[in-house]
């Protein structure tokens, strides 16, 4: 089958626009994975012992607001009714993420009501003026007030990033609700859940089409394969969805990414935490989180009841052959993303980059594919309609 359209990376984007292609516009679509199966950073498995599935890359929950995804994820799987919540072991008592009237409450072992909270934590974040804030830290402190910081957010904060947080954007934190409330749900999004009979088969769906054709274990930088970049750049229309400082050959300075270590372990126990997630911010703890996978589907009836499986995160710096995970974006990457914009803008027009490490950007998997599919509508259709 010879190729209307090369995608390199079978992540959500890549598999989105080699979807669409090949199903609205009836174009055969090649797609390249350096990695020996699809679905990018979302690919699950069953572990062995016990068959309870795992997040191969970190866990990943969907949520979205966006109509529009919502109603095309659903072409490919149904979702179950799972709502994420999340706790937060500080000096060996649990409290309730993300911050809420609870864990202000606790913290301050009182019974505010929303209002005195509201003006307690305001007293707290004085400190920081709201036009002042131009880092995480001062963002932190200017939605929760010190003391919650320095728990919560502090150490956790500079496991997950050793970067000084002045240097880290505020909108790390700005994903985090704080809620004057009771209510401890992870997201605030309308949809939410996880797929039915899981991310594997969600993703094999939106890859098993006739006219789209898959190749694994194959890197585009790597000249012994035909579909490599230098015979393929103005030959063939191209989506890049790899790092966008390896394809120009790191000209511009390598872009700082964080990567996760995970060490994982079946226990003999039919619930070890009884939450899905458990995260440690004191500094005396080494990982950031231990996730307990069982409790992402409590509606599977065959998982063992007396075996479970966790996962403990560490996360470092990551080096080229490392996994990238996280965008750091200093003030530095971010000076070194504007000369590789310039670089990309001078590429032939039938090269497109897109999703997380193309465009060196924190997306969600309902971001990634919303952003796939407007990448579809509104430059690669008309393409080749013209
Ligand atoms: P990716 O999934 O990274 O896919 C890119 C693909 O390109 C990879 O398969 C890679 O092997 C391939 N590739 C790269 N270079 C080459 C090359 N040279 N040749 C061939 N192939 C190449 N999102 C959520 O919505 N909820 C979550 O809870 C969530 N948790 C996350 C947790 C972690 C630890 C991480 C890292 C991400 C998380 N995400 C989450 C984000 C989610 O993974 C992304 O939104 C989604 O994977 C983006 O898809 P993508 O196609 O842009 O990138
Ligand atoms: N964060 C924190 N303490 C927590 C949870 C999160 O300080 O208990 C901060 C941290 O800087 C993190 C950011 O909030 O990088 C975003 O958290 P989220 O849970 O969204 O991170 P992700 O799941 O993407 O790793």
């Amino acid at each position: 089958m010879s190729a209307d359209l090369l995608v390199v990376g079978s992540g959500f984007f890549g598999l989105t626009v080699a979807e669409r292609v090949a199903e609205d516009l009836g174009l055969n679509v090649t797609v390249i994975d350096q990695r020996s199966h699809v679905g990018g950073n979302a690919y699950s498995a069953p572990e062995p012992e016990t068959g309870i599935e795992v997040h191969q890359y970190g866990a990943h929950l969907f949520h979205t607001s966006n109509e529009p995804v919502w109603e095309y994820v659903n072409r490919f799987t149904s979702f179950t009714n799972y709502q994420h919540r999340v706790y937060s072991t500080h000096k060996g008592e649990v409290y309730p993420l993300p911050i809420n009237l609870g864990t202000i409450n606790q913290f301050f072992r009182a019974a505010y009501s929303p209002s005195e909270a509201r003006a307690l934590i305001a007293e707290q974040a004085r400190e920081v003026s709201a036009s002042g804030v131009s880092n995480l830290e001062e963002k932190a402190i200017s939605l929760i007030g010190r003391p919650l910081y320095e728990a919560f957010i502090r150490d956790y904060t500079a496991k997950q990033w050793q970067t000084p947080v002045d240097q880290l954007p505020a909108d790390i934190i700005s994903r985090l609700p704080v809620r004057y409330t009771y209510d401890n749900r992870y997201f605030n999004d309308t949809h939410e859940g996880l797929p039915v009979d899981g991310y594997t088969a969600w993703i094999e769906r939106m890859a098993d089409h006739p006219r789209i054709n898959v190749v694994l274990s194959t890197d585009y930088f790597d000249e012994s394969q035909p579909f490599n970049k230098k015979s393929t750049v103005g030959q063939i229309p191209i989506v890049y969805t790899g790092p966008v400082d390896r394809y120009f050959g790191y000209e511009g300075g390598a872009l700082s990414w964080r990567t996760l270590d995970f060490e994982q372990e079946v226990l003999n126990t039919g619930d070890y935490q009884g939450i899905a997630v458990m995260n440690y911010p004191d500094s005396s703890v080494p990982y950031t989180r231990i996730h307990e996978f069982r409790h992402f589907h409590p509606e599977r009836d065959y998982y063992p009841t007396d075996k479970t499986v966790v996962v403990r995160e560490f996360s470092r710096f990551a080096t080229r052959d490392d996994e990238p995970y996280y965008p750091v974006n200093t003030p530095g990457d971010r000076q070194s993303l504007l000369g590789y914009r310039e670089m990309q803008d001078a590429e032939p027009d039938n090269v497109w980059f897109g999703g997380r490490l193309g465009t060196y950007q924190y997306l969600d998997m309902h971001m990634a594919i919303g952003s796939a599919l407007s990448l579809y509508s509104n430059k690669i259709k008309p393409y080749f309609q013209r």
